[in-house]
């Protein structure tokens, strides 16, 4: 499948904490584009097999989930809304549980092959600005526009930490802290599509710069090297 030749996906990957959906937010909405956030589509389908009593193992009704699988987005006051089942559960996708449990769903190859032909679709139908793990190396590995979001783990625990606190959850920075190391170690380590810098992707560290300044080094970029 190639990518419809009239649309543009800008790329965006990186660890976790380095700022990639609200940088992606950013640049999303100075292009006018679609912004994609494929962590909340693993975060979807980990939540609703959380919630199913399917043991994670147990790979044929994990298959049986997918061929039914019902999520959605929908764009609410500037925020991203995803739907399971047509409930929003944005909330509920963020918590503790889901992301406790998120990279061991994000290993299963049927997880990753589903959530891809998603990604894949939304990609040649709407210009967009799509966010994850894997967009720059195997979800639009043709792509012209890939990035890569890094920064150093303890800059990027202290953005989660302040996020969660923001959110009211009780939770202690070295919590946080060990929480991402052991989410990137897994991500980086999995059989299929791991976490990897794209010889081809253009890596931003974003310590000291704010999102804005990101964003816009990224909007730059683009409008560069396309006639928008
Ligand atoms: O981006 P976020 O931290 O919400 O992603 C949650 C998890 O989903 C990641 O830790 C990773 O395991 C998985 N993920 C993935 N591939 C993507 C996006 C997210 O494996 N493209």
């Amino acid at each position: 499948m190639k990518q419809n030749e009239n649309k543009i996906v800008v790329a965006i990957d990186g660890p976790a904490g380095a700022g990639k959906t609200t940088v992606s937010k950013l640049v999303a909405k100075k292009l006018g584009f679609v912004h994609v956030d494929t962590g909340a589509m693993y975060r979807a389908v980990t939540y609703k097999l959380l919630n199913s009593d399917i043991s994670l193992d147990d790979i044929e009704a994990i298959k049986k989930t997918l061929e039914t699988l019902d999520i959605d987005f929908k764009l609410e006051d500037d925020e991203l809304k995803v739907l399971v089942d047509k409930k929003d559960v944005s909330k509920e996708i963020r918590s503790e549980y889901v992301s406790a449990n998120v990279n061991f769903v994000a290993a299963i190859p049927e997880v990753r092959q589903k959530l891809r032909e998603l990604q894949r679709l939304i990609g040649m139908k709407y210009n967009c600005v799509m966010e994850g793990r894997d967009i720059t190396t195997a979800v639009f590995p043709e792509t012209k526009f890939k990035f890569y979001l890094d920064a150093p783990v303890e800059e990027r625990a202290l953005r989660r930490y302040n996020e969660l606190v923001e959110k009211g959850d009780k939770v202690t920075f070295e919590e946080v802290k060990s929480a991402i190391i052991r989410r990137d170690e897994l991500d980086r380590t999995r059989g299929i599509n791991p976490l990897r810098i794209d010889e081809n992707a253009i890596v931003i560290n974003t310590f000291g710069l704010t999102q804005q300044q990101v964003a816009d080094k990224i909007v730059e970029y683009v409008k560069s090297m396309s006639n928008i």
